[in-house]
Parts: structure tokens; sequence; C-alpha cells
């Protein structure tokens, strides 16, 4: 009588199991769903099975039943351990090969459950105990039992590991339905412990019992949070064949994945859970999320920052590009096309080009270095580029609030904010002074024609500096003529 009360209430459970089974197959894209699913199956065989099991009364009905139960019971190590690495994303302890070796035992169960008369490897003898009043199956373990036994400790033992590390790393809700899912699979774990120490009742195998719990703990860790998840096929993809770091947010600015290269880009990110707010990263608190600059700056080099809509506004991904190489490249081209290659200052188009954009009126002055050719033929050619890159950083020093270059050869072009010509003079008359006089090095001089600039007139104003050159060259040189 009672072991029909029983019978039934595992009938009814096992045919709710199997419809979670079910919902759960349909919704097999949700990470950890399909193994979900398949331990849901398996775990419906044993409760059916064993609910036939405690109708019967002989011994061949009665291990019908367990052969029934074996269709689900052989495969819960593999299924178990399969499921909790999916969900909880562990690669590193349950590999491929002690996943074979998983798949191989649980065949190899269900093979001598079913051929148990012919070698004795799963029980070595069946037989009837009637000790409790009524009829109970009465089993002496074989070697291959303890096999199974002990693969199905490790899976256990494992699927509560990797969701406990699971909850430890989340946050928020993550961590919620981390907990779910570590509750549900600790139950299998108490019950075994509670087997082993014979605290439970001898004749009944509780752990059918316990399995609507569990299942409903794990099915709402699973599917009551509506969470944003990628399929893994997808992650592994995106995630491990880039170099680029990637981001997963949700639309709370919540952490929901990064890959490897995130995590060495931006170091901080190691320490922020799954769940916890993308502004921890500190790397990033000075950046405008909302803004497309072209590069951030990081610890001396440069990422471009790509921020992707997810659809419907579920979240964002961010790609973090470095691109410190091309932006280097560019600054070398950009200063290069400015400046004179041999002295560092302007060279002549950039001044131009400056003078006519910037600047609308003041002093322009053409330096020209004396004798230079005498220069060059004394002491070499080499020793003549040192003079022409000594003077013009002296040149850039002494007007380093005006607008110097190298206007070709041996020449040198300033501007000055000055309107009146007599004071600029004056300040390149100082300075043809101290040339002259330095004795420091090679000493030389030079003339200069100083000129009016008005934005409209710079041709006519290069023309007057330049006769004015001129005119200091023919008076004797080492003079400036305004
Ligand atoms: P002047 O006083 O009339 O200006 O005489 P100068 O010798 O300075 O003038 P000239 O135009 O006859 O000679 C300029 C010389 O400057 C000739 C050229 O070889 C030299 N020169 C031009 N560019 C460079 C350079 O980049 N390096 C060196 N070492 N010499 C240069
Ligand atoms: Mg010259
Ligand atoms: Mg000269």
């Amino acid at each position: 009588m009672k072991n029909a009360l029983l019978s039934c209430i595992l009938t009814i459970s096992s045919i709710l199991i199997a419809n979670m089974a079910i919902y759960a197959m349909r919704r097999r894209k949700v990470p950890g769903a399909f193994a979900f699913s398949l331990l849901l199956f398996a775990i419906s065989f044993h409760s059916l099975g064993y609910a036939f099991e405690l109708l019967s009364d002989t011994v061949d009905k009665m291990y019908f039943g367990v052969r029934f139960e074996y269709i689900g019971i052989s495969f819960y190590p593999v299924i178990i351990a399969v499921f909790a690495r999916q969900y909880a994303d562990e690669r590193r302890i349950l590999t491929k090969s002690i996943t074979s070796l998983l798949i191989t035992i649980s065949i190899a169960t269900l093979i001598f459950v079913n051929t148990n008369t012919y070698h004795l490897l799963y029980y070595k003898s069946l037989g009837i105990d009637s000790t409790f009043g009524f009829n109970v199956l009465k089993l002496e373990k074989g070697i291959w039992y303890y096999v199974q036994s002990a693969a199905l400790i490790f899976s256990n033992i494992y699927g509560v590991a990797a969701f406990a590390a699971k909850s430890k790393k989340s946050r928020g809700d993550y961590r919620k339905r981390a907990l779910f899912m570590l509750t549900g699979c600790s139950i299998p774990v108490v019950v075994f412990v509670i087997y082993i120490l014979g605290m439970g009742p001898a004749y009944i195998d509780i752990m059918t019992f316990a399995y609507m719990p569990m299942s409903l703990l794990i099915g709402v860790g699973m599917f009551r949070y509506e969470i944003l998840f990628l399929t893994p096929v997808t992650h592994e993809m995106v995630f491990n064949s880039i170099d680029e770091a990637v981001i997963v947010a949700d639309k709370n600015g919540r952490l929901i994945s990064c890959n490897d290269s995130a995590k060495s880009i931006f170091p901080s990110m190691k320490r922020i859970g799954i769940g916890e707010s993308l502004y921890l990263i500190e790397e990033l608190c000075e950046y405008d999320f909302e803004s497309d600059l072209d590069g951030y700056e990081i610890e001396g080099k440069i990422y471009s920052l790509k921020v992707i809509e997810m659809k419907g506004g579920r979240g964002r991904i961010y790609v973090a590009n470095d691109i410190t190489e091309s932006e280097m490249a560019k600054k070398q081209l950009k200063k290069m096309a400015i400046t004179d290659a041999l002295t560092g200052i302007y060279n002549r188009r950039h001044f131009m080009e400056k003078l006519e954009n910037e600047k609308t009126e003041g002093a322009f002055a053409i330096i020209d270095i004396d004798h230079f050719k005498n220069i060059n033929d004394t002491f070499g050619h080499v020793e003549g580029d040192k003079v022409l890159v000594g003077f013009a950083n002296k040149l850039k020093n002494s007007f380093s609030n005006d607008l110097v270059c190298r206007y070709g050869g041996e020449e040198f072009a300033l501007f000055m904010d000055i309107y009146d010509l007599e004071m600029a003079f004056k300040r390149i008359e100082e300075f043809r002074k101290n040339i002259a006089e330095d004795k420091s090095g090679i000493n030389f001089t030079f003339s200069a024609g100083v000129a009016k600039y008005r934005r409209k007139n710079l041709s006519e104003c290069i023309v007057e500096a330049d006769r004015r050159l001129y005119e200091a060259k023919g008076n004797g040189r080492n003079r400036v003529v305004y």
C-alpha cells in the first residue's frame, strides 16, 4: 500500500520532470539548457523505472524496472559534468579525455546492467529481501557498480565546484541564478552522503525523491532570470579569434563577458566580475562612452574604441583596437610634412601656410648666412651642416614667440607680430651681433632684409625683403636692412 503511494508520487514526478525536459529542449539555445534537458530526461527514466520496481513483486519484474532506471542513471555522470561545464564556462578540469572517459563508463554501465546475468560485473547477486514486510530487491554490488559510483561522485562534486566558482565570480541576478544552480546541484550530493552514512530508509532509493526539488531549483535558475546570452559557439568564435579587446555589457552597463585581450589591455578588468558596472574599469574612467574619439591613450599606447549597439537596445559591445603604430606613423608623417629634415625647424611651405592663414600684419625677414660657401670649402660639408643646425636652433630660441623657418640652403625666414619695422630691425640687429660675436664654434655672420607684411601683399613683401637682403650683401654683408 505504502509502495503504491510512493510509486504514484514518483510517476507523477517523472511526468512533470519529462515535461520540464521538453521545455528545456525547446529553449536549448540558452547555455546549458540542452544538457539540462538531457539530465531531466535521464532523471525521468530513473524515477519511472523505480516507480515500476516498487510495484513489482518478483526479481524479474523488479530487475526490468532496474534496467529501465539505468537508461537514465548510466548517463548521469557525463550529463551532469557537461551541463556544469557548459553553464559555468569551465574548461580546465573537464578536458576532452575526461569527458570521453565518462561517456565510455556510461555506455559500459548501460551494457553491463543489461547483460549482468552473463558476467555479474554490475551486481554479484540478485534476490528478494522480505525483512521489511514487503518485497524489496536485494542486490550485491559488483566491481562496475563502484566504477559508476566513482564517476557519479566525481561529476557531482565537479558540478558543485563549477557552480560555486561561477556564483563567486558573478554579481546581481547573475549571482542569484548561479546560486539556484549551485543549490540544485548540491541536493544529490547531500542525498548521496545521507545514503552512504546509512541515515535514510534502507529499502527506498531516496535519490528519486530528491529529483523534483533539484530540477525545480536548476530550472528556476536557468529560465527565471531573463539574462542576455551569447551562444557558446558565437562566444568562442568572436572572443578567441581576434586580438582586439571585446567587452560585452547589458543595457545597464554591466559586464556580461569579455575576452582575454580585454583583460590584458585593461588590467583592472581582471578584478571586475560578471554583472558589475563597466565604470569600474579604471583605465577608462575618463573615457566618454558616448563620444567617437579617434584614439584613447592607455599606458603609452593608443586604442580606438568602437561601440556596437545590440538589437533592441539589449546591450552594447565595446571593441578596443591597438592603433599605436598607425597613429605614430600618422604623427611622424605630419611632422615630416611641416619640418625641415636637417634643422628640425618649420620648412618653407608650412611657414608660408601659417603666415597666410594666421597672420594679418607684421615684419617679415629673409636671413642669409654670409660666405657660407667658404665655410663648406674650409671645414667640409658636414661641419657646414652643423653650422646650419646650430644657427637654426639659436634663431628659434631667440625668436621663440615668432615664426621661423629654413627658407632654403643657408637662408632662413622670420616673421614677427611687430607692426613697427624699426622695432623689428632692432631685435634682428641684436641677434646679428650675438651671432657675429659668437666665437664658441665656427664664427660667421649673416645679412638680412626686413619688409612689412600685410595679408594681401605676400609676394611684394618677399620681393622687398629679398631686395633689402641683396642691398645688405652689396653694402658689405653682416648687416640688417629694413
Ligand atoms: P653670400 O654671402 O653671397 O650669401 O655667399 P654664400 O657663399 O653664402 O652664397 P652662395 O649662394 O654662393 O652659396 C651658398 C652655399 O650654401 C652653396 C651651397 O653648397 C651651400 N649649401 C646650401 N645648402 C646646404 C646644406 O644643406 N648644407 C651645407 N653644408 N651647405 C649647403
Ligand atoms: Mg644664399
Ligand atoms: Mg649666403
